[in-house]
């Protein structure tokens, strides 16, 4: 079977992968990529297949990265079905809206613009007409069950515990009379996340997919990381000042409004108010109350004690622009949690442009910011940023609280990773900065012994053949400068040559010797050709 990497790879957004069994072919994910122009482009690109040629989606979970393209797909002819679970297909029901809208206000804005520079209109990606007409191809599955797809495709969804309804996916395929299985993690969550369950543990699969956001380093445990809030917010009341959080409208909302209402509850901060200030967050939350079945004991326990994790009454839920723009008339200390999580639009705007300036007001990021956003730019320790045509100083406090985060650490993907049994495992890492990436599949080479590959943007590989190689007549369309492509050809064979040393290593620890002919003359080609190279370059 054939597979071609979309999106996701050697980056955190636009997660998508193509695969072909015969004439069969389906996506897993159809995310949108975000983070500046540049990736952006990769949203309007053209398919290397026709939309009305796939089967279907397979859907890990709602956050746009992995489904903000669905709506583009059904526009283009996509006639399939998206099969994901019950919450997911909940959240998408608000969330590829909200997008749509969003992505008819960037279009409007652009077309101003144009028309100035007398450049045609844009059109927009989709609209949210599009994104609703898009809902009736969706299909919900439960967890756990296996579910028969066309020739004799089985799947079956299993719980990620990234955010609600978020799933792993397992896929078995007939693969020259021997069935094979294909895994696809998803984002996966820590574990010990507030609200919703833990990942479950997978043993069995022939290739992996596994996400990689954190790959290369370690959260402070969640108790650390609640008291560093705390201390935040005690802080921040004693200078009557607020402390604005940009989160994820899905998930991050929740578990911050869990944490507040423990603190709360626990007599650790006086009663401010908190701001839901986000009309997106506001749905979400109410459709977390509307899945009670997907939550893990510790909250089904509160909610059976009469204590509704997400009810407080300082929490004030602030729909309209007035009601929003009012919260920073309140001379009070207070909590604005706000959308979106990377500050790149939404309300959460207005309140950076209030307070970023304000030596006393505290902002903290509590989820991944992504390379190209306003909120790593403040993160990464901008001096001013632009806002609204404005320059707005940063003098604010910032912090990033890590242990807030709906992904997997490093720790915590080698332990999910640990669990499976095959030693020829082909595992893909993605969904993860192109270095961040590469030194997973470092540790995973080292610490597991795994194949880890981190494939490039529209790379196609055969899954098992016996040949695993690119193939040479469709290598990867060269987006990339010569120059960056020169580069990560040279990353690549750097690692390559690292991996195939390895291999003999053990190849002759074992055996003795090495006693394979063939082999040698081949290695012999390669070395050749490499010389030849080299002869070339001086
Ligand atoms: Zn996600
Ligand atoms: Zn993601």
């Amino acid at each position: 079977m054939k597979v071609e990497f979309l999106g996701g790879v050697r980056t955190v957004t636009g997660s998508a992968t193509l695969l072909q069994k015969d004439s069969l072919l389906w996506l897993v994910d159809c995310g949108m990529f975000q983070g500046g122009r540049a990736i952006e482009e990769r949203n309007r690109s053209v398919p290397s297949y026709r939309p009305r040629d796939l089967s279907f989606i397979l859907l890990t979970h709602a956050h746009l990265d992995h489904s903000g393209l669905i709506p583009k797909l059904v526009k283009e002819g996509f006639q399939g079905k998206v099969v994901c679970t019950k919450a997911t297909f909940d959240l998408c029901e608000i969330m590829l809206k909200d997008s749509g809208h969003i992505q008819e206000i960037e279009a409007e804005w652009q077309s101003r613009k144009n028309k100035r520079s007398g450049r045609e209109d844009t059109a927009p990606l989709y609209t949210a007409e599009d994104a609703e007409k898009s809902l009736r191809y969706f299909q919900t599955v439960g967890y756990d069950k296996i579910l028969s797809l066309p020739d004799g495709l089985k799947i079956r969804f299993q719980d990620a515990g990234h955010i609600l309804g978020s799933a792993i996916i397992e896929i078995w395929v007939e693969e020259g009379g021997q069935e094979k299985k294909l895994v696809f993690s998803g984002d996966l969550g820590g574990s010990g996340q507030p609200i919703i369950r833990d990942p479950s543990p997978v043993v069995e699969a022939d290739a992996l997919w596994l996400e990689s956001t954190y790959g290369d380093r370690l959260h402070k445990s969640r108790e650390e990381t609640v008291q560093e809030l705390l201390k935040i917010i005690l802080e921040a009341i004693s200078k009557q000042a607020k402390v604005v959080i940009p989160a994820f409208a899905v998930e991050r909302t929740q578990d911050l409004i869990y944490t507040v209402s423990q603190l709360k509850r626990k007599n650790l901060i006086p009663s401010i108010p908190v701001y839901i200030d986000s009309p997106l967050a506001i749905s979400a939350t109410e459709i977390f109350k509307k899945n009670p079945d997907c939550f893990d004991e510790e909250t089904k326990d509160l909610l059976s004690g009469g204590n509704h994790p997400l009810e407080l009454p300082e929490i004030k839920y602030t729909q309209t622009t007035e009601e929003s723009k009012a919260i920073n008339e309140d001379p009070r200390s207070g909590i604005i949690i706000s959308a979106s999580g990377m500050c790149d639009s939404g309300r959460i705007q207005h309140h950076l442009k209030h307070h970023l300036w304000r030596s006393e007001s505290h902002i903290v990021f509590i989820g991944y910011q992504a390379e190209g956003t306003v909120g790593r730019r403040i993160v990464d320790g901008a001096k001013t940023i632009r806002l609204f045509g404005e320059e707005i100083a940063v003098r604010a406090h910032v912090h990033t609280l890590g242990g807030f985060s709906a992904h997997a650490d490093q720790k915590g993907l080698l332990e999910w990773l640990s669990h499976f049994r095959n030693p020829n495992l082909q595992v893909f890492v993605n969904h993860g900065e192109e270095k961040v990436s590469m030194i997973l599949s470092e540790i995973i080479h080292q610490k597991l012994q795994f194949e880890a590959a981190v494939p490039q943007w529209r790379e196609k590989r055969f899954l098992f053949a016996p040949e695993k190689r690119v193939m040479p007549e469709e290598k990867i369309e060269a987006e990339e400068s010569a120059e960056e492509r020169f580069s990560s050809l040279l990353k690549d064979l750097e690692r390559d040559y690292k991996r195939l040393r390895r291999k003999l290593k053990t190849r002759r620890s074992k055996r003795g010797d090495d006693r394979d002919a063939g082999w040698l003359k081949e290695l012999d080609e390669v070395n050749k050709k490499l010389e030849e190279l080299e002869e070339r370059l001086r």
